[in-house]
């Protein structure tokens, strides 16, 4: 296996792959929650031409071959679909990623006062190491909703205008035994330490609280909010030699961008294309907008109504009959935490797109496993468009293990496999990714966009 730098370490190649990241960098800094990616997603899609899939309803437009058309789920996922030549039934090509990443939610009851501090309460979300969250730089992104549905976006703690907030840690010199052991309940962030002039209870809440009211908002109002406590910071350079991103939420963030970017690049496919970006991967894929909700299925069988190409038998066919990639991320062989990874077969930072044949845990229980039939046409397609892979497991057999939404979408009888970007420090509030990973999961996606589609 060779290191992908050795192919785009100099000249043109390597500024291709500078480039891309440069935008993914910008990307990622600026968003932080699912909703603040469903906008970039959309933004994006309609300067390429894409439609929203809800006016064409309404105004019972058709679609032909060639049409590009978005559809928003509660602003918290979004799909992205090209209709191809061949009929809907036929099959499409899926390239699904999820946009949530793990964090802290603001509780609906943030705020309390102790010790002449306003204090700020939160209830994580995902798999999260709760001490790597202490005593660091953080922000708060989201949206806040008054009771006659004015809608207010927060994004404070990044700018110099605001204060960022922390959750402090014990000093050494008080915790000799140095455990580690924070509880869910003790992440509070540190929000404000001046009274309130006038007042004579809780004037440490108060004075935060009138500070909030700048954007018209009250205490109430955290009921009907959806707030995530994020690091602080942008997206930066990581290495002397520059070669890979340190940043918050590349799982799976660095997948859906480089799903989002080879889909807005799709111009009349012989086959449907669709890019899915969705949310609570993390927390199951449960709820309205995980991948677990009708939204997909719903999405595919209004498109098709509007193509003309609407049945029930016929969405049921075009399910069954599509390929899927499940874009998510891996994790890098670690060097500084090698012996939970089996070095043979797990996946290494810059040889390339990561592909799980299965995931699962201890036994592959709650895998995937793709067939070897579709792997195979899959492994064609990527050798004719140069695209550099890896065949990859996660962690040794009895140690390691993880699941997605690939899972999910195989139930309607699609081919779908796993794969995307080898992750170091995956989960931790600063991951890191390679940038030739980066570029050339892009590149593995955009060929798949264009694969065959035959029925096994
Ligand atoms: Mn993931
Ligand atoms: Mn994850």
């Amino acid at each position: 296996m060779k290191n992908l730098w050795e192919k785009y370490g100099k000249g043109e190649e390597k500024e291709k792959v500078m480039n891309f990241c440069e935008e993914y960098k910008l990307f990622l800094s600026k968003c932080k929650t699912e909703r603040e990616c469903v906008a970039f997603a959309i933004e994006m899609a309609e300067k390429k031409g894409f439609q929203n899939l809800a006016d064409l309803i309404e105004k019972k437009k058709k679609l032909k071959a060639g049409d590009k058309v978005y559809a928003v789920n509660m602003d918290k996922s979004v799909m992205l679909f090209v209709v191809g030549e061949q009929p809907i039934e036929k099959g499409i090509n899926i390239v699904g990623a999820h946009i949530d990443s793990p964090r802290l939610d603001l509780k609906a009851k943030p705020f309390y006062e102790s010790q002449g501090f306003c204090m700020i309460d939160t209830h994580y979300y995902g798999g999260i190491k709760k001490y790597q969250w202490i005593a660091q730089p953080l922000a708060l992104h989201g949206v806040v909703f008054r009771k006659d549905g004015s809608k207010v976006s927060i994004c404070l703690g990044e700018d110099d205008d605001c204060g960022s907030f922390v959750i402090t840690d014990l000093l050494p010199h008080l915790d000799k035994d140095d455990k580690k052991d924070v509880k869910g309940e003790d992440l509070n962030l540190i929000a404000g330490n001046v009274p309130a002039q006038e007042e004579k209870e809780n004037k440490f809440k108060k004075f935060v609280l009138e500070l909030l009211k700048q954007f018209n908002i009250e205490e109430d109002d955290f009921f009907s909010a959806e707030i995530e406590v994020v690091p602080s910071g942008k997206a930066r350079d990581c290495g002397l030699d520059r070669s890979m991103i340190l940043g918050y939420g590349h799982d799976d963030r660095v997948c859906a961008y480089a799903n989002l970017m080879a889909m807005l690049e799709v111009e009349k496919p012989k086959h449907s294309v669709l890019s899915l970006l969705v949310d609570k991967e993390e927390i199951g894929s449960v709820g309205a907008t995980g991948m677990h909700s009708k939204f997909f299925e719903n999405t595919i069988a209004e498109i098709m109504e509007l193509c003309g190409q609407y049945t029930e038998l016929g969405l049921r066919r075009a399910l069954n009959n599509s390929n899927m990639i499940s874009s998510d991320v891996t994790a890098g062989v670690d060097p500084n935490y090698v012996s939970p990874y089996n070095v043979e077969t797990d996946a290494h930072l810059a040889r390339g797109i990561s592909f799980n044949k299965f995931t699962g845990a201890r036994g592959k229980s709650g895998a995937n496993d793709a067939n070897p039939e579709f792997i195979a046409q899959l492994r064609d397609c990527l050798d004719k468009a140069e695209v550099a892979y890896q065949a990859t497991e996660m962690g040794k057999v009895d140690q390691g293990g993880g699941g997605t939404i690939a899972y999910i979408m195989a139930k309607y009888g699609m081919n779908v496999i796993d794969a995307g970007v080898p992750v170091l420090n995956m989960h931790a509030p600063w991951e890191v990714v390679s940038k030739v990973d980066v570029y050339e999961t892009y590149r593995a996606y955009k060929a798949f966009f264009g694969m065959e589609i035959k029925p096994y």
